[in-house]
């Protein structure tokens, strides 16, 4: 089982993963993709006249507010890249499937409340947040799914018990759901080669990171998103997943050459 995560940002050639991704399911590997989605949000929100707002937690973290209105123009935007990879699986002979964490309860989360921001040097609580955290993967429905002969297309989205629906970090996503298939291989391409040394020198990067260093790593050499990437891979590594590849996306057959020992694998 091979769970591949596609992050949002720009420089990444959609065309060059899905023929990948085709290539691979025709030799019978089983794949999950699961996508990000806050770059195409971002552009709709402007569109709609709702700009992307980022808030600063206390420790110093960035991430996007996300009011109703945010979590709405989330929905639409990831729903709208969901339906073109699987349209362009579909055009290449994939039985994709797309759906999000929402439907038939994928991903169940906890809604965070009171949210911290730091404002003008005050800390102010947001009550109106529509992010969480994922608790459990509905694992039936996804080897449901495989063993029926489908590809899932999944858009990071979670659901709460009480049905709400929660804007989530794609990359913890791509983790809950290799841990739940206890996939051999969690694949996160992203917009660099990989993880370096001494960002952003290309020609620091780290090409092999045995688990027991990533803690470490995640403290003293990732910033900013980079970190919720080694996070997602300690928690898919804890649960049984065999290695953690971040990989480049903008490469040619971004998909074979990770797997062929080119990134940063993680085992
Ligand atoms: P995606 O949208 O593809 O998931 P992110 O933007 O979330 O990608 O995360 C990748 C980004 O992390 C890189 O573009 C880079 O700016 C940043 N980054 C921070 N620290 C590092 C590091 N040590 N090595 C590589 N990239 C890093």
């Amino acid at each position: 089982m091979l769970v591949i995560k596609i992050g949002g940002a720009a420089g990444i050639d959609y065309s060059n993963l899905c023929a990948d991704i085709a290539g691979l399911a025709a030799q019978g590997q089983p794949i999950v993709l699961f996508h990000g989605g806050s770059d195409g949000a971002n552009t709709l929100g402007e569109q709609l006249g709702h700009p992307p707002r980022f808030i600063t937690s206390p420790s110093g973290h960035t991430s996007r507010q996300t009011d109703r209105r945010t979590l709405e123009i989330f929905m639409m935007a990831t729903a709208l890249l969901n339906r073109q990879f699987v349209e362009r699986l579909r055009g290449l002979g994939v039985n994709a499937l797309g759906l999000s964490g929402i439907d038939g309860g994928l991903l169940q989360g906890t809604r965070k409340t009171n949210v911290r921001a730091v404002e003008n040097g005050r800390v102010r609580v947001i009550r109106d947040d529509w992010t969480g955290s994922i608790d459990q993967v509905n694992r039936g429905l996804l080897q449901t799914l495989l063993s029926a002969g489908y590809l899932p297309v999944i858009a990071p989205l979670a659901v709460s018990k009480a049905g709400e629906p929660l804007n989530i970090d794609g990359d913890r996503g791509a983790a809950s759901v290799a841990a739940a298939l206890e996939a051999e291989t969690l694949l996160l391409l992203t917009n660099v080669s990989g993880l370096y040394r001494n960002f952003p020198d290309e020609s620091s990067l780290i090409d092999r990171l045995p688990r027991t260093e990533l803690a470490q790593a995640t403290e003293k050499l990732a910033q900013g998103r980079m970190k919720k990437k080694l996070l997602g891979a300690q928690t898919a590594l804890e649960a049984g997943v065999h290695r953690v590849i971040i990989g480049d996306g903008r490469r040619d057959q971004p998909i074979s050459a990770a797997l062929a020992g080119h990134g940063t694998i993680i085992e």
